[in-house]
């Protein structure tokens, strides 16, 4: 039996034993590195993995003599890792469209070739080409939101959050706001109605119940301090059964009898008509305009399909305050941004456009036999990487957004594995730490990838995600119900 100076003894010859990082720097594998690879980084991997070898020495953990080729393999993968970006491309197999966690709204090309275009050098970000002379940023995509949506005037903040706060700054400082009981609506990332209006220095009267507010609740609600009455889409829950809200309409004529503004916060604010075209209906900013909304705000990369930003139209004269607000600048978005947003609006001067060139509205708009094709596609590719296992093409019910979109449910179409050797938990995290990141959704115990955020230059990165994830092993898969195949 050994005593503890001989563990010792032991532990101490083990250390040294241990390859200095000079030494390891000498191994023709490691020369390779310092080729490609700044040598602070080497070295600091190599380092790491010395010292790591070490901890795991005097742990116990480790007790026969350190091979350097583990050394080095350890260093490597950790290279690996340091190498690449934080902030990169995933796969999106959870079918939510609009994911804020992933980013919301894939670009479309013509976005993605304006900033290369335009970011790549100089632009006139704030140049006003015909006179010569200063112009102003948010002109850029002005002129396209107004005929897109016939506001009178529009302009651009960072986020619709932002939007929602400069309109509270500039007409309800130390005033009363009114806003339905039932509309007061946190969204995911702690963006809660009532705290933006206590940073807005605005004060929330609410009204009604929860289910209902009649006209008449805002109505009795003004007196000489109100400055807004506010209208707010729910946009990630429902009020469903004994409900009744009143119109945009209904405010804005309420509003303009007792000269106050009335605000619509569209949330993800369509711009086109979303019942014409089969899909979960959405709030249209041109017909909350229509209604008489003095001044309406929305995101730019739920619905509309762009970059973030908050988007706020209306009357001239409100939008002309809102811009000259020394908070204004503090709001301001950047010239990466602006050169996206309106390659983006630019497809809507045409439905057709639109629904060809926008990424989120031709994935929401993808009919259920074209994910299914395409669903058939990638689960006969992975049957043919990864014999043993088996992938079945299955209906589901999936959802338009996440927290930032209405709980709207879609038909859709999955592939769904359940792998045969290896936990469905490990296996989402084998995924979800592939080269090209695979983030999936787990229904009934299996791994469900959905085609509506699948596209076809994401298939690579799946099967290759799936071969790792699948040789994995640890306890055996537990059975679980089974959806519909089809
Ligand atoms: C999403 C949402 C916001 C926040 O918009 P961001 O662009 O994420 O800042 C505000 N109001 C409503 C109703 C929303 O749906």
């Amino acid at each position: 039996m050994s005593t503890a100076p001989n563990i010792n003894r032991q532990r101490q010859a083990l250390l040294r034993s241990l390859p200095s990082v000079s030494a390891l720097l000498e191994h023709e594998e490691v020369r390779d590195w310092l080729n490609g690879l700044p040598r602070s980084s080497v070295v600091a991997a190599l380092q790491s993995a010395v010292q790591d070898t070490r901890e795991r020495i005097l742990s116990g953990e480790i007790t026969n003599e350190p091979d350097s080729h583990d050394l080095l393999a350890r260093a490597e993968a950790d290279l690996l890792v340091r190498s690449m970006p934080s902030l990169r491309r995933v796969v999106n197999a959870t079918g939510i469209v609009l994911h804020t966690g992933l980013g919301r709204a894939p670009l479309c090309d013509a976005a993605i070739e304006a900033i290369v275009e335009g970011a790549s050098g100089y632009c006139n970000l704030e140049w006003d080409l015909s006179t010569g002379a200063r112009g102003s940023r948010s002109a850029h995509a002005r002129s396209l939101i107004t005929s897109i949506t016939g506001a009178e005037a529009a302009t651009v903040v960072n986020n619709n959050a932002a939007a929602t706060l400069m309109i509270l700054r500039t007409f309800a400082a130390g005033k009363e706001v009114i806003v339905s009981r039932g509309q007061l609506i946190e969204i995911g990332g702690s963006f809660r109605l009532p705290e933006i209006f206590e940073a807005g220095g605005a004060i929330l009267r609410e009204v009604g119940t929860t289910n209902r507010t009649r006209l008449s609740d805002y109505e009795k609600a003004i007196t000489d301090r109100t400055a807004i009455i506010m209208r707010v889409h729910p946009s990630n829950y429902r009020v469903v059964g004994f409900t009744e809200e009143t119109s945009i309409a209904e405010l804005a004529e309420l509003a303009h009898q007792h000269n106050l503004i009335a605000v619509d916060d569209l949330g993800s604010g369509a711009l086109i008509d979303f019942a014409d075209l089969g899909l979960p209906d959405e709030p249209c900013v041109r017909a909350s305009i229509e209604a008489g909304a003095d001044l309406a705000c929305f995101s730019g990369d739920k619905l509309v399909g762009g970059p973030q930003a908050g988007i706020i139209v209306g009357k001239q004269d409100l939008i002309a305050r809102i811009e000259k607000h020394p908070l204004m600048r503090t709001y301001r978005v950047d010239k990466l941004t602006l050169l996206a947003l309106e390659a983006t609006l630019r497809h809507y001067l045409d439905l057709d456009e639109a629904i060809k060139n926008i990424p989120t509205l031709s994935m929401l708009r993808a009919s259920t036999d074209e994910l299914a094709r395409r669903a058939r596609e990638l689960a006969d590719q992975l049957a043919q990487a990864i014999p043993g296992e088996h992938f079945f093409v299955c209906s589901d019910v999936g959802f338009a957004g996440g927290g930032s979109l209405p709980a709207k449910e879609l038909q859709t179409v999955v592939v769904q594995w359940r792998p045969e050797h290896v936990s469905v938990a490990l296996a989402m995290k084998c995924m979800r730490e592939a080269e090209v990141p695979v983030i999936a959704r787990v229904r009934d115990d299996a791994i469900c990838l959905d085609l509506r955020t699948l596209r076809d230059g994401d298939f690579e990165a799946v099967v290759d995600a799936i071969i790792t994830a699948a040789s994995e092993a640890d306890d055996p898969p537990r059975s679980g119900i089974s959806l519909p195949i089809i």
